[in-house]
């Protein structure tokens, strides 16, 4: 028997921990305080609705997903030696924090003497395999890109058959479960506790709620979760809107991208079996290739940027970039609250930060020009704006969250150069100029035309208020804070 650790691959279909193996399974998830520490409403109330889904998946096809409460050090190897399992599985995880807490519990196991089973399974092409010829971590994507491209992915796994799962009788009654009371071990009562780990753990008749783990119902529209759903998605998206991506993906109104992001963090869905589904796409229709290309590369950005963090797990809080110099972030707590309230006076800005606190999600072009204009507007360190979206995002990444903002301030791997900054106007113009996207999230500005929305900026206050009386002035002159962002990081360089 084997037991698997579903962390972020909330799913059956798809999953090499699952595949890997020929032992029946039973499936497992820890709910861990010290991750959860780290979680959100919106993040937490999308995993826990994956979860539902995952454990109905396990029980349609007869067998049990065990969802515990603990530090995995200790639940793990003490459910499995409860369990007779002979080897736990589980799909590796590459940021800094996990890779800790994964070591903590393939250790545990070492001295429980079980077996361990931990498999690549999140990114096509494990962290490190693709290096420049000298062998080294690429820092430019453009390079990696090129190879990542050229590499053979693999095809999807198979679910396991129902004959694969341990019945679900069978696991209930090796831990003696009646369905009434939870399973509950306190320190001391077993010979695998760990000193210094929280040595308490419980296991759930049924799924906690948000409440029961601390947090308050979000304040946005959460999307629904579980492979099912994924799918959709990607088959909505494989079926018309990938063939206009290139051309469209950078116009928020349009809404052609896939939304898959809050899937592929929490693993509702296996990146081959998405990958696949382009390859479709593309065979279908060979003459619009270019864009299925395209959106294949934000697939690639989303493996540099994991190989990024494997490489380099201090840039959670560090510059990647290395200036001669500190750069000189201003502190201002008002500007910081305007920017997350979007009430900053720059319309495509506070349009981007609205739908963050509304949907727990912000079109990519919108994030790139909210983090420029946070950092290159507003001069604010991009932690605060990476916690802001950490908070409020129900897709946050470490790996792509941080590596956007970090690319945005010019601190990151490939960079925007600190010189090239976004005027935050002329990009409403180009990609929003009918102020559809605007509009859709600023009510103020409803009746307003779109010039009058693009040319916010250089009216006079009478005029504004004219059209929108309940919508502010500029906070910041964008052509003077320019100026003090290219001194700021020339500074920064020595120059
Ligand atoms: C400041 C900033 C913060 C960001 N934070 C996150 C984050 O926390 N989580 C996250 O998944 N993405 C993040 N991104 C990248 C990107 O904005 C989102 O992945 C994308 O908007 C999600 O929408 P989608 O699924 O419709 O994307 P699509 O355009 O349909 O792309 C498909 C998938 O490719 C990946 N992807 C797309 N663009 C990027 C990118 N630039 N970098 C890495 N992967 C990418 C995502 O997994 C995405 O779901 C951030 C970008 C910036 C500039």
């Amino acid at each position: 028997m084997q037991l698997h650790w579903h962390r972020r691959d909330l799913r059956l279909s798809d999953n090499r921990g699952l595949a890997a193996t020929s032992e029946p399974t039973v499936g497992l998830f820890v709910f861990d305080q010290s991750v959860l520490d780290h979680g959100a409403p919106p993040r937490v109330a999308f995993m826990l609705d994956a979860l539902d889904s995952l454990r109905d998946a396990y029980r349609d096809r007869g067998g049990e997903l065990l969802c515990a409460s603990g530090d995995p050090a200790m639940v793990v190897p003490e459910l499995a030696t409860s369990l007779d399992a002979d080897a736990v599985s589980w799909c590796r995880d590459y940021s800094g924090l996990a890779r800790e807490r994964d070591a903590a519990v393939q250790q545990a196991l070492i001295e429980a003497d079980i077996d361990r089973n931990p498999v690549h399974d999140s990114v096509h092409h494990k962290p490190g395999a693709i290096t420049t010829n000298d062998g080294d971590p690429y820092k430019v994507f453009t390079y990696f890109s090129k190879k990542w491209h050229k590499r053979d992915k693999r095809d999807p796994f198979e679910p396991p058959e129902s004959d694969e799962l341990v019945p679900r009788e069978k696991v209930t009654g090796f831990l003696a479960l009646d369905g009434s009371k939870p399973y509950e071990r306190k320190n001391g009562e077993n010979d695998n506790s760990h000193e210094g780990n929280n040595t308490e753990y419980k296991l759930h008749d049924s799924l906690p709620t948000l409440d029961d783990l601390g947090f308050e119902t979000p304040d946005a529209t959460v999307p629904p979760a579980g492979t099912e759903q994924a799918r959709a998605l990607l088959e909505d998206f494989c079926e018309s809107d990938i063939y206009r991506y290139a051309d469209r993906r950078d116009y928020p109104a349009d809404d052609c991208t896939s939304r898959l992001s809050a899937h592929l963090k929490w693993g509702t869905i296996g990146i081959r079996e998405v990958y696949r589904a382009t390859v479709e796409a593309r065979n279908a229709a060979e003459t619009e290739s270019e864009s299925v290309f395209e959106f294949q590369d934000q697939l690639a950005w989303r493996e540099f940027y994991t190989q990024v963090l494997w490489d380099r797990p201090d840039v959670v809080v560090k510059n990647y970039k290395q200036y001669a110099n500190p750069i000189n972030w201003r502190e201002d707590e008002e500007a910081l609250q305007a920017w997350k309230d979007g009430k900053t006076g720059y319309p495509i800005v506070d349009a981007g930060m609205r739908q963050l606190r509304e949907e727990a999600y912000i079109h990519n072009r919108v994030r790139m020009i909210v983090a420029s204009f946070l950092t290159k507007d507003l001069l604010l360190d991009w932690r605060h704006g990476y916690e802001w979206f950490c908070e409020r995002l129900v897709d946050h990444d470490t790996a792509n969250d941080n590596g956007g903002w970090q690319w945005a301030a010019s601190t990151g791997t490939d960079a925007q150069p600190y010189f090239r900054i976004f005027n935050p106007m002329s990009q409403g113009e180009r990609y929003d100029p009918d102020a559809t996207y605007i509009k859709r999230y600023i009510p103020e500005l409803e009746g307003v035309p779109a010039e009058t929305i693009h040319s916010w900026h250089e009216l006079d206050d009478g005029t504004r208020k004219m059209h929108a009386p309940d919508y502010p002035a500029p906070i910041v002159e964008h052509s003077e804070r320019r100026e003090d962002a290219i001194t700021m990081f020339e500074m920064a360089r020595g120059d």
